[in-house]
């Protein structure tokens, strides 16, 4: 995880959101390779391993890692995944600076995206288990909630695997307003209240208003 985004991480807990304390153990070239981030509120501790910030509950954590070599996720069916050049397009990004989430199975365009758009870092959610980190990927796990405030993303990109009703309320929320959401599923489980702009080419895009 790249040290700046620890200014944008929330407790998953349901509970207010505030700045959470990140204790560094191996940082290089400013990502933080392991430490512990803890929540000043409800005072739980999440594990970062191999640059992975793991928000998932404790109980999950051991039964997943006592099954393999890393905090898996579960491999997200191979679906296909939209073109990173119409992705960047429907998002409307311009200029660097700031954070693009990508849920799921959409954290594999982080590259091709990140070579469409210089000076974005890209925070992924619960990405397919064969992905690291990058100089300009963050990677976080997390159960149905985004850890991460609200509103400070420029744009949020839900893979197929995870275009679920409660990830589309996520990625909702920490989405800047004005700004666009691209789900790689032309009719998602769409919860009330999210604004269509357009749906074709198997992606659904919206917008927060
Ligand atoms: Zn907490």
């Amino acid at each position: 995880m790249h040290i700046e985004l620890t200014e944008m991480l929330r407790c998953p807990e349901p509970h207010r959101e505030e700045m959470l304390v990140l204790s560094t153990g191996e940082v290089k070239d400013r990502m933080v390779r392991s430490g512990i981030i803890g929540c000043p509120v409800c005072h739980k501790e999440y594990p970062i391993s191999r640059g992975i910030v793991n928000f998932r509950r404790s109980r999950e954590r051991v039964s997943k890692e006592s099954s393999g070599p890393r905090p898996a996720y579960a491999p997200p069916s191979p679906l296909p995944s939209a073109e990173a050049t119409s992705l960047q397009a429907l998002l409307e990004l311009s200029g660097p600076g700031g954070y693009v989430v990508l849920v799921g199975a959409a954290v594999r365009q982080a590259q091709r995206l990140g070579a469409l758009m210089a000076g974005i870092h890209f925070v992924g959610i619960n990405a397919p288990s064969e992905m690291d980190e990058q100089p300009t990927l963050s990677l976080l796990y997390a159960n149905e909630k985004v850890p991460l405030r609200t509103a400070v993303a420029r744009g949020v990109v839900v893979g197929a695997d995870l275009a679920t009703s409660p990830w589309l309320v996520e990625a909702h929320r920490v989405l800047l307003r004005g700004r666009r959401f691209v789900v790689e599923n032309e009719e998602p489980e769409l919860p009330i209240g999210l604004l269509k702009l357009v749906a074709e080419h198997g992606l659904w895009v919206g917008e927060k208003r």
